[in-house]
């Protein structure tokens, strides 16, 4: 029989399974703080907690713990790029930031990807599984052991398609802002998707207060199927329904991702069918100059090409912003450090 993963259940779980080993509901208490709030990595330091209960655990559930093989730091803005082993051996690759409002962690949802998008080196391989609530958890708890700093804000951003795992996704983002556990706001919490529009419309219905970012990447569905094999599913006319759906029960804005490629979505056309295609939307944009990975021959904008992108939506009173690069000579883009390791090159 498969051990339950203790790390994935809400204190209420762990009541009722403390309720089983015939032990007081208090220990759940205990056993989930040790777990969410110190950061345990093993039963064995749970001190207050008896040899005997401790014993009874070990026997019943699997604790997930990751461990870095690889820590990577930017010379130029202090970005640290971790590659972590899970249990079964796979690695997955998290990032933290550190800005002026706080610390920021970027996230793995999957061991690789299915989704195909063309730019994207997470996606070379496809995917190998999903991961499960506490491997996300564990991610940000190992990065803040190993920092030794909080974390204020979470970015599902990293390898891996968010919506493709969805139910861990929830249970992962509801232990995450547990306030017996690290307590994080939903607000400083961002998950970005390709566009699983229908994952996109049950989202909106949890009315969360996170963040929902789009990668968008193109303004029409014939441009965006060339980048992103999703958008074979899913047209732009029903994603932007489902992203005002999201603005109308939650009231959160939307941010739409823009990675810009040199002579494939910069163009002034480009720029302004943007702004009619976002225009009717409460939202931000995020410029991206695209990160070019080996296996591909997408280059990034120029400067200038950037800037002048930029303006032209400033003038029609867009949001936009230019993500700045971080930790770009550390193999900054999604999956090119897993996919370096893997690959032995
Ligand atoms: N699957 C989700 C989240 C992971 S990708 C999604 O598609 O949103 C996170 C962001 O990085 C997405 O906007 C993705 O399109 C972008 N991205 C991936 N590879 C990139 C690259 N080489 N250069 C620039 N942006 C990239």
């Amino acid at each position: 029989m498969e051990k339950t993963d203790i790390k994935s259940l809400t204190l209420e779980e762990l009541q009722a399974e403390m309720q089983k080993l015939s032990e007081k509901p208090f220990r759940a208490k205990q056993i989930y703080e040790w777990m969410h709030k110190k950061l345990a990595r093993s039963f064995e330091e749970m001190t207050n907690v008896s040899k005997e209960l401790r014993k009874k655990c070990e026997e019943n559930y699997e604790f997930t713990a990751l461990h870095a093989v690889q820590v990577q730091e930017s010379k130029i803005d202090g970005t640290k790029k971790f590659l972590f082993e899970l249990a079964d051996g796979n690695v997955v690759e998290s990032v933290w930031m550190k800005y002026k409002h706080g610390n920021s962690v970027c996230i793995s949802s999957q061991v690789g990807c299915r989704m195909g998008c063309r730019f994207c080196a997470s996606t070379l391989d496809g995917l190998e599984r999903s991961l499960l609530p506490s491997e996300m958890l564990d991610q940000i708890y190992e990065i803040t052991r190993l920092t030794g700093e909080r974390v204020s804000n979470v970015v599902v951003m990293g390898t891996g398609e968010p919506m493709d795992n969805y139910d861990n996704l929830l249970k992962f983002l509801k232990l995450l802002t547990d306030e017996n556990g690290l307590n994080i706001s939903q607000r400083n919490i961002t998950v970005s998707t390709c566009g699983l529009v229908p994952r996109m419309r049950q989202l909106a219905e949890e009315q969360l207060q996170i963040t929902l970012a789009l990668s968008l990447h193109a303004t029409t569905d014939e441009k965006r199927r060339k980048l992103m094999p999703i958008a074979n599913k899913y047209g732009l006319d029903e994603l932007m329904e489902a992203c005002a759906y999201y603005f109308e029960k939650t009231g959160r804005r939307i941010t739409f991702e823009y990675s810009l490629v040199g002579g494939v979505n910069d163009t002034d056309e480009d720029a302004k069918e943007l702004i009619e295609l976002v225009k009717p939307l409460n939202c931000h944009v995020n410029l991206i100059p695209v990160n070019p990975i080996a296996e591909r021959d997408y280059v990034e904008s120029a400067m200038e090409q950037v800037q002048a992108f930029k303006n032209k939506l400033e003038k029609n009173k867009i949001n936009v912003t230019v993500r700045r690069e971080m930790g770009r000579d550390i193999d900054g883009a999604c999956g090119q450090l897993r996919r370096k390791h893997t690959k032995n090159i």
